[in-house]
């Protein structure tokens, strides 16, 4: 989800020591087959897979993989870079959108010193990376490289400067001396930069990870497509995985120029207030309480009878759905027309835009079930 973040002065940082990785390879072959727990082994893949905003490459790779046949044989890749499927016929055309791309940073120099400088993509606090270990990905492949941050003995204990560290003051160091040194491991201009990948299993069915935003949409969106077949389409449907939504919404604006459907849901985050240091007052959606309607944000106000209509089909199929009101923007907001209803579908996370983002995977297999009830009859459009 696109954030908002302007400036803040009250850099309250959320980050904990991980607990143990659980998840470095994954098996799930390339020739899809439904289960129980397709999506959650789909969304560990995703998550593994580092796709800054306008480097999203390797994740619509990674989609592309998992589609099944009938979907990459559909499959188009616009100038933008989004992946687009668009498959059924007739009214209503129904658009579902998650976004490819990441928060994190950009290189934009390399000093003489060797030390790396970086521009920022989307919105987050600067102060979760200082002192952290940070990967570069160069044409080359990862280059380690850690944040610079001041010692303790040589501040004499000291509190850091407590309202001013942003992009501009991270440097990265990635053990060289000289500009030479670091271009020679392949470090260069415009290489995308993110936390070292991880998936770390939390009690029950509870997730931590960078970019579950949104790689829990992009993965539902997958699990969807292999669970149904061209025919199973009630409408037209289009799947649409696209670029640079932390950046301004741009890749979901290109789509909007090139198609104009009836409905689109947007599959992106619930910024939940369920963690432990939000005010509850704002955006409060309890994780593992089911599937909810972004009904209200900063960027969209769904159509009040679209929004009923859902939640009513959700409980005659039996399946659990709320709506809310939460901040931040997302991608339906470029779908500003006379014919298109945006009505943006999501699942909370806690901590949202940080290395740790968590979710329950209860919601997401939800998610997937009420997509797989949305697509196969579209009686909650009318
Ligand atoms: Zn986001």
């Amino acid at each position: 989800m696109h954030s908002g973040l302007r400036r803040s002065s009250r850099a309250r940082q959320a980050i904990g020591a991980l607990p143990t990785i659980v998840s470095c390879c994954l098996t799930l072959g390339a020739a899809p087959a439904a289960s129980a727990q397709d999506e959650v082994e789909i969304l560990e893949r995703l998550l593994l897979t580092v796709g800054v905003s306008g480097r999203e490459a390797p994740v619509r790779s990674e989609i592309l993989e998992l589609l099944p046949r009938w979907a990459r044989d559909a499959a188009v890749v616009d100038a933008m870079g989004n992946l687009v499927v668009t498959v059924g016929s007739g009214e209503p055309h129904v658009a579902y959108v998650a976004h490819m791309d990441e928060i994190g940073y950009m290189v934009t120099n390399i000093r003489d010193d060797g030390l790396i400088q970086v521009a920022k993509h989307g919105g987050f606090f600067d102060r979760q990376y200082e002192g952290q270990v940070v990967q570069l990905h160069t044409q080359n492949g990862p280059v380690n490289g850690v944040v610079a941050i001041r010692s303790v003995h040589l501040t004499r204990g000291l509190p850091l400067n407590d309202d001013g560290f942003n992009h501009g003051d991270v440097l990265i160091d990635v053990g060289t001396r000289s500009r030479t040194e670091t271009e020679e491991l392949g470090v260069a201009l415009l290489d995308p930069i993110a936390v070292p990948k991880r998936v770390s299993q939390l009690a029950g069915t509870r997730m931590a990870a960078r970019s579950m935003d949104d790689r829990f949409g992009c993965a539902a969106q997958v699990a969807l497509a292999r669970r149904i077949q061209p025919a199973d389409v009630d409408g037209t449907l289009t799947l649409a995985w696209v670029v640079q939504e932390e950046v301004g919404l741009r890749g979901a604006r290109a789509l909007a120029e090139s198609m104009t459907p009836d409905v689109v849901v947007p599959v992106d985050s619930y910024v939940t207030s369920d963690a432990a240091l939000e005010d509850p007052r704002v955006g409060l959606h309890e994780l593992g309480a089911g599937p909810v309607i972004r009904a209200l944000d900063n960027s969209n106000i769904a159509p009040i009878e679209l929004v009923r209509n859902l939640v009513d089909f959700a409980q005659s199929a039996d399946l659990r759905l709320s709506y809310g009101a939460t901040q931040g923007g997302n991608d339906g907001s470029v779908f500003r027309n006379a014919q298109s209803r945006v009505v943006p579908l999501s699942i909370p996370i806690r901590y949202s835009h940080t290395a740790i983002e968590v979710i329950d995977t209860s919601d997401l297999s939800e998610l997937v079930d009420l997509l797989e009830a949305m697509v196969r009859d579209v009686a909650w459009t009318q």
